[in-house]
């Protein structure tokens, strides 16, 4: 080894690894530099603290330690290779056996006979007595020196079979931290906080944190070097973030809407047909501060189903409408489309206005006058689905873009878009899935983020029930109840790609037997799934939307933003098997129009808790965000919003769930930072600086999202 041990060395120098398990540790764990192995924490530990009675451990799956001496080894011949047996008597006489299937010659040659000595393992029961198989053997000393919270590595079986199972691991980085410390001294890793930020949360410095987590003397002293280290990956992380939000707002210019003009103030004044909500009014307003001087915007609006995103929209179209700009809104679905396109033009009556839209289906003879309007500035918004991206589709002056249901448009689409102007059009991505403030503030770090928390007055809540198979009947006579009052129906399957073949057959089955117990001429059923050609599945769409049908059977394609007013039950089938958000979304299309609306949640009798949680909480609230929380409580975050290719949230320590208050601590922290010290010039932020820069070379990919 040429240079001396340090953090950047390559593992495969350090004493006990050389070439073979280096590679292996490189392949399972990703573990390439002594830093990255620091860096692997324990994610549980032991309570070696207690020595038990062998009379009276219970079999089972939690290890135990007894003190007590080894007598009597003895190898017998197997099929395979040799056992190895030895007989184990603890400090108040009682008799275990000790038993190795593996390695037998090795282990003999080593066991401490007639020694006092500390067995650890699992106690099991074998032919009426007590075994513990592979128990782990140490000297009375060793035992006492090792630290009282044992620490537990994340490992695999190939590195087990190198000795780098949890205690090899646990071994190679205490050898690693002793010899650090006899080159480089007590700060034998540099340290990466200024002092004043270790202080102002009572911080250790990093070498006692890594100390404090691999050989913590207690629980408390391991909490607390934990902290340390979650805090500096959220603190560099919220750095990141914050900085990069600030230098896009300040260096990309964007259309300056300076005047509320003309036509926004014609609308409304005398066209729109209610009071905006205040949460309406205060997002608008935000809008407004964007978009008056000048700089980009870029913003993220959520709003629960219902609560009234398009009307917000609208009032923005109309503002950069009255700036001399063009404006677009895009929606997911060609249904959703037109129904924006119908309700839009209602919506301006007569405002001299020219409102178009353009979607894959439009016909070529009927979309050379758009293009052409769109190029000379006479369209003055265009409604469309992803057609509009087209490099056909020119624009005169386009000045911003709403995005409609954000989770279907990606980072290349967007930049498509931003080639159709010489200023990027400001964007306003609008969702019904509310993100969880824990998780808007990382994944959407570098959005604004505008949120309606309010519904329009005089909504009824939904009422939620959960039926099981049994109460079917039941159901269906609820179902006839309400189409005699003249509402209409969704009935729901799920449909997900690994079971499709089986999930069709239910959608199916459910079909003909719905067929069975709602016959024409009273009722008339409409369905809807993948396997249809596109214009089949708009046309029963349609029929439904128009009244024909009353019941419109589905799967989950009717997820997104279809607006049927008069629809006032929403029975999902197999419910336990959809996600929470998901269930929501399905909710959120009935409870639209003045009735009183119905979500039935049909299914198995036997849940899992899992499941059962989902039903539950849908049952119990219609809060988007409280359920966004619950979410994520149970998936985590790397599957909520397909996050995990992303790897932004590709933590090392903290935890985004349980951390909240301290994710949310160090982003204040990080704000007031940059607030003083924009760029990190000061001297004393060389360190935080530094930090960031590592980060963003480590994670180039994460910037613009959504
Ligand atoms: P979403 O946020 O799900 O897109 P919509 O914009 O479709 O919701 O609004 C749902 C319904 O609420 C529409 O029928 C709309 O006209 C109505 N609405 C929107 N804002 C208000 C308001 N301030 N007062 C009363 N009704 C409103
Ligand atoms: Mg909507």
């Amino acid at each position: 080894m040429p240079e001396p041990l340090s953090v950047t060395t390559p593992i495969e120098f350090l004493k006990g690894i050389g070439p073979k398990r280096a590679e292996a540790l490189a392949e399972d764990l990703g573990i390439r530099s002594c830093g990255d192995l620091l860096f692997h924490l324990p994610f549980r530990y032991e309570d070696r603290t207690r020595y038990h009675r062998v009379s009276e451990a219970v079999p089972g799956p939690v290890q135990v330690q007894f003190r007590g001496t080894i007598r009597n080894p003895k190898e017998i011949q197997q099929k395979r290779g040799k056992r190895l047996e030895a007989e184990f008597t603890d400090e108040h006489g009682d008799v275990l056996s000790l038993v190795w299937f593996k390695g037998a010659q090795w282990v003999a040659r080593n066991l401490p006979i007639g020694q006092p000595c500390v067995v650890w393992g699992k106690v099991s029961e074998f032919q009426g007595g007590r075994n513990m198989a592979h128990p782990e053997v140490m000297g009375l000393g060793e035992a006492n020196s090792a630290s009282a919270l044992h620490p537990v590595y994340s490992t695999t079986e190939r590195l087990g079979r190198f000795g780098l199972n949890s205690n090899g691991l646990a071994k190679a980085v205490q050898r690693m931290m002793v010899q650090l410390r006899t080159i480089h001294g007590a700060d034998w890793i540099q340290e990466t906080l200024p002092p004043e930020i270790l202080s102002l949360r009572g911080m250790p410095g990093l070498a006692v944190a890594l100390e404090q987590v691999h050989q913590p003397s207690d629980a408390n002293v391991e909490r607390l070097g934990r902290f340390r280290l979650k805090f500096e990956e959220f603190l560099f992380l919220q750095l990141l973030l914050v900085q990069h939000r600030n230098q896009q707002t300040q260096d990309l210019p964007g259309e300056a809407f300076t005047e509320v003009g003309a036509h926004f103030n014609r609308f409304y004044k005398e066209r729109i047909p209610f009071e905006l909500t205040g949460a309406q009014k205060r997002v608008i307003r935000e809008v407004r501060e964007d978009t008056r001087n000048g700089r980009h915007m870029n913003r993220l609006l959520q709003g629960d189903v219902g609560s009234g995103k398009t009307m917000v929209a609208l009032l923005t179209a109309l503002l950069a409408i009255d700036n001399g700009c063009q404006a677009c809104i895009m929606a997911p679905t060609e249904i959703l489309a037109q129904q924006h396109l119908a309700g839009f033009r209602e919506m301006l009556g007569d405002l001299p206005l020219r409102v178009e839209l353009l979607t894959g289906s439009v016909k070529t003879a009927d979309r050379k006058p758009i293009l052409q309007g769109l190029e000379e500035g006479s369209v003055h918004l265009l409604i469309g689905t992803h057609a509009v991206l087209e490099p056909k589709v020119v624009f005169h002056r386009l000045g911003l873009v709403v995005i409609d249901e954000q989770h279907r448009f990606g980072v290349a689409q967007r930049a498509r878009l931003w080639a159709k102007a010489s200023i990027p059009p400001h964007i306003l991505v609008m969702t019904a899935t509310p993100i969880p403030r824990t998780l808007s503030m990382t994944v959407y770090g570098d959005l604004d983020v505008s949120v309606i928390d309010e519904l329009p007055p005089g909504r009824k809540p939904i009422r939620t029930v959960h039926r099981t198979d049994s109460q079917r009947l039941g159901v269906f006579g609820f179902i006839r109840e309400q189409i005699e009052l003249g509402r209409q129906i969704y009935i729901v399957f799920p449909l997900i790609e690994e079971s499709a073949q089986l999930d069709y057959k239910d959608l199916m089955d459910g079909y003909e037997s719905l067929t069975r117990h709602f016959t024409p001429p009273d009722y008339r059923i409409s369905i809807v799934h993948g396997r249809m050609k596109p214009e089949d599945k708009d046309a029963e769409m349609q029929r439904f939307v128009e009244g024909v049908t009353q019941i419109m059977v589905a799967t989950t394609v009717i997820e997104v933003g279809v607006n049927v007013p008069n629809a006032s039950v929403m029975v999902i089938e197999s419910a336990e098997r959809f996600g929470l958000s998901q269930l929501h979304q399905l909710r959120g299309r009935v409870g639209r129009g003045a009735n009183q609306s119905f979500c039935v949640l049909m299914s198995d009798k036997e849940l899992g808790k899992e499941a059962r949680r989902r039903l539950e909480t849908m049952c119990r609230t219609q809060d988007g965000f409280e359920i966004a929380e619950v979410d994520l409580e149970l998936r985590g975050p790397g599957d909520l919003m397909g996050t995990k290719q992303s790897g932004v949230l590709d933590l090392k320590v903290a935890d985004l769930v349980k951390d909240r208050a301290l994710l949310e601590d160090a982003r204040d922290i990080a704000r007031r930072i940059l607030k003083g010290d924009p760029g990190l010039e000061l001297t004393h932020h060389a360190l935080l600086k530094s930090g960031v820069e590592r980060l963003r070379a480590a994670r180039p990919d994460w910037s613009r999202i959504s």
